[in-house]
């Protein structure tokens, strides 16, 4: 599958905000955003001028970015959001928390985002008890998430839930850190996506 192979904290400096795609180092002074925080390139200092097209495109490419996805598959997500009853840029943003890869990280089971589609790819993961290896699986409320028993002396799960102490679940999840799993306990509504997120600029994208 295709993925970004370039560095991903260029793709920080390029939307001007911590994205959180390191783990540990996204916490360290040794982030970009805090020792360059200016857009990557020769002509990352110069003054630029925003249309409004490129505002609403950089919003969007934001988001994808926060969520990990493909051009192909945050459009796809948006065309769902949209055949949805409600507001087209709140429900993109619920599906994009359900995708169980995010499910994983916001648990703390991982400390990026990669590394928790690595996990639910490589069958790490189980929801309800059975073994799911597909990260843009839709999490349902009610639904246990669980790290499998061998996994769960991985020494990257271990670091990752040490580090995820900082921040907690969300409040829309129950974690059982000692037994490796959590339970979606509802879906998160706006207020609780403290994300820098314009999500009506992206509907405004699509919609051009
Ligand atoms: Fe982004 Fe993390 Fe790199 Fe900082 S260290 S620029 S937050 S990916």
């Amino acid at each position: 599958m295709a993925r970004n192979l370039g560095s991903v904290c260029r793709l920080c400096r390029r939307e001007g905000l911590k994205l959180f795609l390191k783990g540990e180092r996204c916490y360290t002074d040794k982030c970009a955003i805090e020792r360059r925080n200016y857009p990557p390139g020769a002509h990352g200092q110069a003054r630029t001028r925003f249309s409004e097209y490129s505002i609403r495109l950089r919003e969007k490419q934001k988001v994808k970015r926060i969520y990990g996805l493909l051009e192909r598959q945050f459009a796809r997500c948006f065309e769902l959001a949209e055949r949805m009853p409600g507001i087209a840029g709140e429900n993109l943003l619920v599906l994009l928390e359900r995708r169980l890869d995010n499910v994983v990280y916001r648990l703390g089971f991982a400390s990026s985002l990669a590394q928790a589609r690595q996990l639910v790819r490589h069958g790490h993961i189980e929801v309800d008890g059975r073994k799911v290896s597909v990260p843009s699986y839709l999490v349902k409320v009610n639904q246990m998430i669980s790290v499998t028993e061998k996994s769960r002396s991985k020494k990257a799960v271990i670091e990752a839930i040490e580090l995820a102490q900082r921040r907690g679940a969300p409040s829309w999840m129950t974690l059982e850190r000692e037994q490796f799993r959590g339970v979606l306990k509802a879906l998160p509504v706006r207020s609780d996506l403290t994300m820098p997120i314009s999500e009506k600029l992206i509907v405004e994208h699509y919609s051009r």
